[in-house]
């Protein structure tokens, strides 16, 4: 279900014309003003008049109800809950860092990949966000990060959601945030579970995006069970699709890759993963993770020695990698923690493979 009547961030400019029809086209130019550039609530674009920003606030009612904010790291994570139309909960995190300020933005209420070690899989799919409440996450976090005199400088799909399952809403909105809220395309990520139809669709988009791939096992038996669409989209064809990306786009791939205690983490592990990387051209870049705890998902994370050996292990195998600095673990805001407040189940639902390949 998506909502019943647009919001503010689902018009085009076009769109927006039509829904103000009378207005002259430079007050109409003045509103898109108000809703890319001066952000905030129409009743402060006082450059409107006042029986406009009157009309503005009902029949462009905003998508996104604030449940609550909550702050860590010294105020240099926050994690936003809002409610959506029809009572879906979704949430929104901004990281500020010395040299950027990131948004993690959800394209999904829930998630149905059913990655049994992440909290959004856990608890299943609810809907498909539109592009007004993906765009209007990325226009909240901006006016936070505004009040404390900063700007934001990229946005990462990494939030709810798998956005390659809802491909041409997240491009659409791709195009509104690098157009209108004028984010360079080269500073928003796409992290997906590995939809290879979506990222060849992706490869066919005119903006370089950048492309993240939540690998997590080099193996397809391994995989498969880490992160079950891998079923119908096994390591082949996957690293074959992104090959062909990095041929359009000649942007860097990097895998990201959850860091969890005997399961992937052993030196067969890293073996195998470095092959992979050095498949790509340039070589794939490794983001590796510290597991997050998540109420469904019992084993635990490696311990930060070994997730450190693993990255120089990685290293000497010519993988170049990262361990990815944590961010909001105590308000349940970091990678793969995001649930929304909905109740996870212990035993993760199995994805639906019905149109797999045998192989
Ligand atoms: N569905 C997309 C977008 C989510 S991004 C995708 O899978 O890429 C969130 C990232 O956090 C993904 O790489 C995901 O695999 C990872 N993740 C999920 N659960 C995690 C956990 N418990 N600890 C650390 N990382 C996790």
């Amino acid at each position: 279900m998506t909502p019943a009547s647009p919001t503010r961030y689902d018009l085009d400019r076009d769109e927006l014309a039509t829904l103000l029809a009378g207005t002259p086209r430079y007050r109409v130019d003045q509103v898109w003003n108000g809703l890319y550039t001066r952000l905030g609530e129409p009743d402060t674009w006082t450059d409107l008049p006042k029986a406009l920003r009157a009309e503005l606030t009902t029949r462009l009612p905003s998508a996104l109800h604030p449940v609550t904010e909550s702050a860590s790291d010294h105020g240099d994570t926050v994690k936003f809950l809002w409610e959506l139309d029809g009572g879906s909960r979704i949430e929104t995190v901004l990281m500020l860092y010395r040299d950027r300020a990131t948004v993690c933005i959800s394209s999904q209420a829930g998630c149905a990949m059913a990655c049994g070690f992440c909290a959004t899989g856990q608890a299943g799919f609810t809907r498909h966000l539109s592009v007004g409440e993906i765009v209007e996450q990325v226009v909240r976090a901006t006016e936070r990060a505004r009040a404390v005199d900063r700007r934001v400088s990229n946005v990462v799909f990494m939030g709810m959601g798998e956005p390659l399952a809802n491909e041409a809403t997240v491009w659409a909105a791709v195009e509104r945030i690098h157009g209108d809220l004028g984010l360079s395309a080269r500073h928003i990520t796409i992290s997906t579970v590995g939809i290879v139809p979506g990222i060849r669709a992706l490869a066919e988009r005119p903006l370089p995006v950048n492309l993240a791939v939540s690998l997590h096992a080099a193996n397809d038996s391994r995989r498969d069970e880490l992160v079950p669409i891998n079923r119908r989209y096994p390591i082949d064809d996957l690293i074959d699709a992104c090959r062909d990306y990095l041929q359009v786009r000649n942007r860097r791939i990097s895998f990201e890759w959850a860091m969890i205690d005997g399961v992937n983490d052993r030196d067969s592990d890293a073996r195998e993963l470095a092959a992979l990387c050095r498949r790509l051209r340039p070589a794939a870049h490794v983001n590796l993770i510290p597991l997050n705890p998540t109420p469904g998902y019992p084993t635990q994370g490696s311990s930060l020695a070994r997730v450190h050996e693993f990255r120089d292990l990685l290293e000497t195998l010519g993988a170049n990698a990262t361990v990815r600095q944590n961010r909001g673990t105590e308000i349940d805001a970091a990678c793969g923690q995001l649930a929304a407040g909905q109740p996870v189940s212990v035993t993760p639902r199995p994805v639906r493979v019905s149109a797999a390949p045998t192989r």
